[in-house]
């Protein structure tokens, strides 16, 4: 048990919820890229690298409870645009200083992913990154283009395969909601052929929403953007599902934003998942 908290982050601090119970190490400060127009989470941040003796200090912050450290999330949004070497002298550290450390996860844009050689992602794997968490958003190019992602159906799909090429397993996030009403059709099935595509260990959805205010989020959106009402985001969620064929997937749509929480694995869940939706569409 830590009785007190050994470092000081430099807020705000965001991790995926799975990695509720992992010791949050930020390489960087920010996202690199900072220009999604659905996102806030760094808008406020200046992307900054930090310098290699503070990351190792905070890990060394944790020594009298590295028997107690499992897990490791390397924070912020972006942490594989540092170099392989660089990132595997802090991998390097963490098994060094964890003797029970079994995974290591982080955040990853299939454009850094694309960036690295396979051998380099190799490396990564065998030095202990084991699992990417991919915001994915949508698998439709238009959606891509309009939110700004920066990614294209292709880039994410040769980002994806490469990690798996290296042995790292994905989990992929889609939001629901994100093409608004002209691309919500679209959306949901580009979304659905890219996970077939791309058959990642792990999918979750969240619902598109605005936290500062529809305005603002309009305001930043390429083109009109009318977003879907609650009835119509279970269609879109119904349709998304209907088009997937996911082999072993472990699917979650338990984030705060969902207004439907389904657990489950696709394919195995997906005719419940489906009955479940046309139940509450039913009643709408
Ligand atoms: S890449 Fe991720 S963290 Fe960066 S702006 Fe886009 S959604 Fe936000």
């Amino acid at each position: 048990m830590i009785s007190y908290f050994p470092i000081q982050y430099h807020e705000p601090v965001f991790r995926p919820p799975s990695e509720a119970k992992s010791l949050i190490i930020q390489l960087t400060y920010g996202c690199s890229w900072n220009k999604c127009a659905f996102c806030e989470m760094y808008s406020d941040q200046q992307f900054k690298v930090r310098q290699e003796e503070e990351v190792f200090a905070d890990i060394d912050a944790f020594v009298p409870y590295a028997n107690q450290i499992r897990r490791v999330f390397l924070a912020d949004g972006d942490p594989m645009i540092l170099s392989t070497k660089r990132l595997l002298r802090v991998l390097a550290h963490l098994n060094n200083t964890f003797p029970f450390l079994q995974r290591v996860s982080a955040y990853a844009s299939p454009n850094n992913l694309i960036r690295k050689t396979t051998s380099e992602l190799k490396e990564l794997y065998d030095a202990g990154l084991k699992l990417l968490f991919v915001g994915v958003e949508s698998g439709d190019d238009d959606v891509l283009l309009r939110i700004n992602k920066g990614e294209t159906f292709d880039s994410i799909i040769a980002g994806l395969d490469k990690s798996k090429e290296a042995g790292m397993a994905s989990s992929v996030m889609i939001i629901n909601g994100l093409g608004g009403k002209q691309y919500s059709r679209s959306h949901a099935i580009s979304s659905a052929r890219l996970l077939n595509i791309t058959q990642p260990k792990y999918l979750s959805t969240l619902v598109l929403s605005a936290y500062k205010g529809w305005p603002h989020l309009k305001a930043r959106m390429k083109a009109d953007f009318y977003p879907l009402n609650s009835l119509e985001l279970m269609q879109e969620m119904q349709l998304f599902i209907e088009n997937l064929a996911l082999e072993n997937t472990i699917f979650r749509s338990d984030h705060v934003s969902n207004f439907l929480v389904l657990k489950g694995v696709l394919g195995r869940d997906r005719d419940k998942f489906i009955s479940t939706i046309d139940r509450i569409i039913a009643k709408a």
